[in-house]
């Protein structure tokens, strides 16, 4: 209601996707289903219930915010693990609700240790080193000095995790440098069991290093934008098409955004469209207004470039897009008219929008348009 556009998450799509990547993993193999972002702008809140409800209980978040709306989401207690930044005056909320958090610098370390005391409850810890990404983790002497203080504060922890992250798994331009953090990622995790502290889980994958680099996989991965139908790169399909017979992409878009047609409208050859002078009409052209800017989330990189679907076809996106509405073409589809459906992302008839083909094939912009799409939107799931 009152709102211009509305986002459709599909529940068999989503559901077919995890079926798919549970076979790839293997069936001892927990899936983390990543949901930073505002789970890659599909909206936590939504999103959820709906993978809890396709048999997934591991959420994982950037932050405390983001862990507090999927703690208060979940409808199955599912475990909650942040991957990122928590204030140290957060970690009390955490650690009473068994929220679980990375640790990678000694401040946050101690902290934990020491308010798991003074709360009697034990923290529930993901211990990341540095293996070559250089962004968190602790070094090879730093991991000594972690060792030491868990070994000195027995039952105040449970060493849920022992992570990494590796530095571009989706690119082959990366290879050797994954190939390190892998044997560094073993050589501390040998270094940690030898003073025998055993952790839980062993965790490294995102979704690239889950497909290109299997022995990445271990007992848990943290699978984001596969888990919405979206590969992390076109390397990354081309690399496990390759070794099948079946070539056809096993993921489907969860997600689809659609608005309808606000007016219509035809223009005579020669009359200039929008503002300025950077579109003219040079033939007589029938137009469609759609309420949809970059204000909600349609990217002004598009203007000129995009395309929408109205009635089955593919038209085009004509002038700038401007803060609240685009400009569709529609000369080749007379009958649109005004409350059609639009289609912005996904499917209508047999053709269909993919996230991907808005911004030069480049899959990274499958990341930055998904979790820009604005949280205002409405979130409907639907079955089919
Ligand atoms: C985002 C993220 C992931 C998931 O990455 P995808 O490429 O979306 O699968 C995994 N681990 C960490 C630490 C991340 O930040």
């Amino acid at each position: 209601m009152f709102t211009t556009s509305t986002l459709f998450i599909n529940r068999q799509v989503l559901n077919s996707n995890f079926v798919f990547l549970r076979r790839h993993l293997g069936p001892n193999v927990t899936i983390s289903s990543v949901i930073k972002g505002n789970a890659y702008g599909h909206g936590i809140e939504e999103f959820v219930p709906l993978a809890e409800s396709c048999g997934i209980r591991h959420f994982s978040v950037f932050n405390a915010d983001e862990a507090f709306r999927a703690y208060n989401s979940s409808i199955k207690k599912s475990t909650i693990l942040i991957m990122g930044m928590i204030e140290n005056q957060d970690l009390r909320w955490a650690i009473e609700h068994d929220i679980e958090f990375f640790v990678f610098e000694m401040d946050r370390l101690q902290h934990a240790l020491a308010l798991a005391k003074e709360i009697g409850k034990a923290a529930r810890l993901h211990v990341e080193v540095e293996t070559g990404m250089n962004r968190t983790g602790f070094t090879n002497s730093e991991l000594t000095r972690v060792i030491r203080l868990l070994k000195d504060n027995p039952g105040h922890y449970i060493l849920e995790g022992f992570c990494t992250h590796y530095a571009g798994a989706e690119s082959i331009a990366n290879h050797a440098r994954i190939k390190m953090q892998i044997r560094r990622y073993r050589s501390a995790y040998k270094k940690v069991v030898s003073h025998g502290i055993i952790p839980k889980k062993r965790h490294t994958a995102c979704s690239a290093s889950a497909f290109s680099y299997p022995e990445t996989i271990m007992d848990m991965v943290r699978i984001g934008i596969m888990q919405y139908g979206f590969w992390p790169s076109i390397e990354t399909f081309i690399n496990f098409v390759g070794k099948k017979t079946q070539k056809e992409d096993p993921l489907q878009r969860a997600l689809s955004w659609k608005s309808k047609i606000m007016s219509t409208k035809t223009v005579k050859t020669g009359e200039f469209i929008g503002y300025g002078t950077s579109f003219i009409a040079r033939s007589t052209m029938k137009i469609a207004t759609i309420p949809v800017g970059y204000s909600h989330g349609y990217s002004r990189s598009l203007s000129y470039q995009g395309r929408v679907l109205i009635r089955g076809q593919r038209v085009d996106v004509i002038g700038i897009v401007n803060m609240n509405l685009l400009i569709a073409r529609i000369t080749d589809v007379p009958e649109a008219k005004k409350d059609d459906e639009v289609v912005l992302i996904g499917r209508q008839g047999d053709a269909e929008i993919t996230v991907a083909s808005f911004g030069d094939f480049s899959n990274q912009l499958n990341y930055e348009l998904l979790t820009r799409l604005p949280a205002n939107i409405p979130r409907v799931i639907t079955v089919d």
